[in-house]
């Protein structure tokens, strides 16, 4: 079956910097859909100054898996919107949280926590070593790859243990950073993938994409019936 994602973008950066929009001229969300679509799955995009922030109910129960990129207005996205969204992964759609997502209101109240952590822009080169071999997340990828020039982000990462830890960071300054996570909450699957900053072209990158197009496949709900909850009349085992 085709897997219908939905892009979500914050897209400011790409709108107010000469700088990023010289690397990501139509967005950060254009070269992501561009893959995923290459990939066989349902692409629609959606941003932060859409009416509804393209969140929409109807969008919302057309999503398999839902991705998320903010950094500059995570305080606009409104309640209702958060309330929505956290709605649906507790129903079982899936969610690939993005870089600076770390701090976007749905990805702290899934986790919990302040999901806070340590960060410096010096252009440093990043390695991602594969912590969790023959995962889904990891097909295709050898024992490591890197990112020439990223944005380091060090421990430590204010998040829940992850249920599987699938990527460990190492940067040239010297830190290291739990950069791929995973996690259930209800029937949804939810995976954190750090790379990802808005001055670098990291979402060119073949790794880069193929983790994400990877986390889409892993992150998507299977055929169920619907969770039953409530009151259940005896002898119900034999019906
Ligand atoms: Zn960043």
């Amino acid at each position: 079956m085709t897997i219908r994602v939905t892009i979500w973008n914050e897209y400011r950066h790409e709108k107010q910097s000469a700088k990023v929009q010289e690397i990501y001229p139509e967005g950060m969300h254009t070269p992501i859909a561009s893959y995923l679509q290459g990939q066989g799955m349902s692409v629609r995009v959606a941003t932060l100054d859409e009416p509804e922030h393209g969140l929409s109910t109807a969008v919302l129960d057309q999503t398999d898996v839902l991705t998320w990129w903010g950094h500059l207005a995570h305080g606009e996205v409104s309640d209702e919107i958060v309330d929505r969204v956290q709605a649906r992964v507790l129903a079982g759609m899936g969610l690939i949280v993005l870089h600076s997502g770390h701090f976007s209101k749905i990805f702290q109240r899934l986790m919990g926590t302040t999901c806070n952590l340590k960060w410096r822009e010096a252009g440093e080169l990043e390695r991602l070593w594969v912590v969790a071999p023959g995962h889904p997340i990891t097909e295709g990828l050898g024992e490591y790859f890197e990112i020439p020039q990223a944005e380091m982000y060090g421990e430590f990462f204010d998040i829940p243990q992850p249920e599987t830890l699938v990527f460990v960071s190492w940067f040239a300054g010297g830190e290291v950073f739990r950069s791929g996570c995973c996690y259930q909450r209800g029937q949804g699957r939810i995976f954190y993938f750090r790379p990802g900053h808005e001055t670098y072209p990291i979402y060119y990158q073949d790794e880069v994409l193929r983790v994400i197009g990877n986390a889409v496949k892993w992150a998507a709900p299977v055929a169920r019936p619907p969770v039953q909850f409530g009151h259940r009349p005896q002898g119900s085992m034999s019906g």
